[in-house]
């Protein structure tokens, strides 16, 4: 019997207006459409029903939001105020989000695809990261150098200017926090462009920054695809920094554009991240809903997915049939539906690259375990069975390039030194776990891990106050926690003669 993929979806009167009046660039302040009237939609991938239709950014609105973020800038409107200003303008638009967030976790379900309870807890993160981000605007210090004597030496920080801040679609608004707070914090103006399958809730967010005083032109909001929009963005000659998360092709391809203005580059991509687990573990049943919820948490639309599971052979097999039964269990549906804890991928697109990967991962003789299809009973929207294949060694693609969807590799282990060559036999470097009761054990492989983030016996925690970002091919540069400074600030030293 197929589900009705409507029911239960009583969107809030406010989110149906807010859909209303969402199809918007934000150009120094003003409210717009695209200069040539050009537009895009995006969709509900549950219901693969029109949500939107937006401008689409050409060159010259892409140019009319840099310039308005460069006169921002160059004026000193926003780094000109008193950090005690600034800071207050934050702390309230992470109170708006808090009072918001039924409402934009709405939005990001019906633009994503992902369980409402999830995209609540993304909305509070992304207020959390206001409410950080707004202690950190007076506290970016520099330092006393003793030089030589007859001079007084000091350094101080101040914004790197203009930014261009390019994001994905699994964490809609949460990416869009993680860009825009420290970037103000720290003094700068910006051009943010959402990704062009969820573009919605960053209208909203903008829209509250307005209304909590932060002026026109310091934040700017551009819609549109990676190729014209995004593009027109990066060649940018008034760009002064680039933050971009996403894939690490279009990663490499952003830093190579930037060598042409020696535009500051931030990256955020990719990752295979492996999920270690030793025979030592207390509890099986309780370590599988771990690991399948590290693969197929977002519907395993997240950077740092533990897509690899690292496996003790010792606890293999039953380890492997518990995690098949995890997946199972997991029920598929509209985020809007209650117990849902799958919702679909994002695209249709991104759907058949999904599935292309379970028919690779085949042809190279990887088991299949349980998935590897759509789910029976939903034939609308973008659903995909979380799947598990297993017997997955180094030279299949399974165990090399991210499918960014539920699609679980294990891999076995003989022994610790087996398993950290398997977890670090990977280009990306963005995260990893380990599980074991052995203390020394622990740490000595967490210190081997080629990765951005360890986890010891957890998987996925993140958090504003943490710094994060990836070795390898996963990225360069950090953000959030203490280290976000380096990334939005640049030193000055002065030498003063006495
Ligand atoms: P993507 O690289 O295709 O797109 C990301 C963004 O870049 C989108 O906004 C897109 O429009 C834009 N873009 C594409 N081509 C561009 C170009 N030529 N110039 C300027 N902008 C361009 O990635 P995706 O498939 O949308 O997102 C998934 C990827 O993001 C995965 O690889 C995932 O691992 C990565 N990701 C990384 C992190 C992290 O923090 N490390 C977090 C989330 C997602
Ligand atoms: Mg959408």
């Amino acid at each position: 019997m197929s589900v009705d993929v409507m029911a239960g979806r009583e969107i809030p009167p406010s989110v149906r207006e807010f859909l209303g009046t969402a199809g918007v660039l934000v150009i120094d302040g003003e409210e717009r459409g695209s200069s040539d009237g050009g537009t895009f939609t995006t969709v509900d991938p549950a219901t693969e029903e029109v949500l939107a239709e937006v401008p689409q950014a050409t060159a010259a609105d892409v140019d009319a939001a840099v310039q308005a973020a460069k006169r921002a800038h160059d004026d000193g409107r926003w780094r000109g105020l008193d950090p005690s200003k600034r800071a207050s303008a934050l702390f309230k638009v992470a109170d708006a989000l808090k009072k918001h967030a039924n409402d934009l976790a709405w939005v990001d379900t019906l633009d994503h695809g992902k369980p409402l309870k999830n995209a609540l807890g993304e909305i509070i993160s992304a207020s959390n990261c206001f409410r950080y981000f707004a202690g950190w605007v007076d506290k970016a210090m520099g330092d006393v150098i003793p030089a030589r004597n007859g001079r007084f030496v000091y350094s101080q920080r101040e914004p790197v200017g203009v930014c261009a801040q390019i994001i994905p679609w699994n964490f809609p608004l949460l990416m869009a926090a993680w860009k825009i707070a420290p970037a103000l914090a720290f003094g700068n103006t910006t051009v943010l462009k959402p990704a062009e399958q969820t573009p919605l809730s960053a209208v909203w967010l903008v829209r509250i920054l307005t209304e909590v005083g932060i002026p026109d032109g310091v934040v700017n909001l551009v819609q549109g695809p990676g190729e014209g929009t995004g593009q027109a963005l990066i060649e940018h000659p008034d760009v002064d920094k680039i933050a971009f998360t996403g894939s690490t092709e279009v990663g490499k391809h952003i830093m190579r554009t930037a060598a042409d203005n020696l535009a500051k580059v931030t990256l955020e991509l990719g990752g295979k991240s492996p999920n270690l687990v030793f025979s030592d573990v207390e509890d099986l049943d309780k370590l599988a809903r771990r690991s399948a919820f590290a693969c197929f948490y977002n519907a395993g639309e997240v950077c740092t997915a533990g897509s690899r599971l690292v496996v003790d052979a010792a606890i293999h097999d039953e380890l492997v049939s518990k995690v098949a039964a995890a997946a199972d269990g997991t029920k598929l549906g509209p985020g809007w539906v209650d117990g849902v804890g799958m919702g679909p991928l994002v695209t249709d697109e991104h759907l058949q690259r999904v599935a292309g990967y379970v028919d690779i991962a085949k042809q190279d003789g990887a088991e299949l375990v349980t998935g590897g299809t759509p789910p029976d009973d939903l034939d609308t929207g973008y659903f995909f069975r979380p799947t598990v294949f297993d017997g997955v060694t180094p030279d299949m693609r399974i165990a090399q390039e991210e499918v960014f969807g539920p699609v679980l590799a294990v891999q076995r282990f003989e022994d610790e030194d087996e398993a950290v060559a398997l977890a670090n036999d990977v280009s990306y470097g963005l995260a990893a776990a380990v599980w074991t009761r052995d203390v020394g054990r622990a740490h000595r492989v967490a210190s081997q891990l080629q990765a951005g983030t360890v986890w010891i016996n957890t998987y996925g925690d993140i958090d504003t106050t943490v710094s994060f970002g990836g070795m390898k091919q996963s990225g360069m540069g950090r953000e959030l926690g203490p280290h976000a400074v380096e990334a939005y600030t640049q030193v000055k030293s002065v030498w003063v003669a006495t």
